[in-house]
């Protein structure tokens, strides 16, 4: 028998015995112990009650935020502890993030709010191309230069969704990105989402809505602290 080991087998992201505590007052201890690991491939949802703690987990897997007590890893390497700079050139190249309501720079146009990751990579060159490339993608490519409230919420969050795709992080993170669309544009972004999944790609969704739980791979149940 052979043993072969490949990069696959290495979980994108692994949580061991994750907490989070506000130290308030009131202190919360809102994350009491979670493990998780995703893996390319995957596309899952953390769902649980408003208050739980979903988009406080979904914030340290993004690396917006540090964890009280375990470990995170990020293709296997660590990402606790690190210094401000290496963290944001991790987040630069390994994370794309989807809010709720949308978080584009009004004053740029939608081929600039594309180009912001790019810009954040210190890439050159071909930036402008990369950001229509990534705008066709989600079929806005008739609408390179509006500004984001000159957009509908359904076309805003698909400029989010080129923003989140535009420098092929292999992690893509999505906080409630469907709570403020209609049905129509619930079900358009999912299927964008579930298009960007690839085998070495992820995208985990933070959701209350039983619609994107159904679309789901997988969903994890985040309660009382902690997720199953
Ligand atoms: P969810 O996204 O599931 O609605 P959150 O992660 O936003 O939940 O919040 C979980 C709990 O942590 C809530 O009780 C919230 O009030 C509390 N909380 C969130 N952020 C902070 C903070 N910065 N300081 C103190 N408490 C916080
Ligand atoms: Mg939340």
């Amino acid at each position: 028998m052979t043993f072969a080991v490949t990069a696959a087998e290495t979980p994108l992201l692994e949580l061991v015995g994750l907490t989070k505590r506000y130290s308030g007052p009131p202190e919360v201890d809102v994350l009491k112990g979670v493990s998780i690991q995703i893996s390319g491939g995957e596309m899952v949802a953390i769902a649980g009650p408003s208050g739980s703690g979903k988009s406080t987990l979904l914030n340290i897997l993004g690396l917006l935020d540090e964890p009280t007590h375990g470990l995170l890893k990020i293709k296997g390497r660590s990402a606790i502890g690190l210094s401000e700079r290496d963290r944001v050139r991790l987040r630069a190249t390994e994370i794309g993030f989807i809010f709720q309501s949308f978080h584009l720079v009004p004053y740029l146009d939608t081929v600039q709010n594309v180009m912001l990751p790019l810009v954040h990579q210190g890439r050159r060159g071909d930036r402008r191309a990369r950001a229509v490339g990534a705008l066709q993608r989600v079929g806005l490519g008739h609408r390179l230069e509006a500004r984001p409230t000159t957009l509908s919420g359904g076309e805003q969050q698909r400029v989010a969704i080129a923003r989140a795709l535009v420098h092929d992080p292999p992690l893509i993170l999505c906080d409630e990105p469907t709570g403020n669309l209609d049905a129509a544009n619930t079900s358009a972004v999912l299927d964008l989402l579930r298009n960007l999944v690839a085998a070495d790609r992820a995208v985990v969704i933070v959701t209350h809505e039983a619609e994107v739980e159904a679309r789901a791979d997988r969903v994890i149940r985040v309660m009382d602290g902690h997720a199953v």
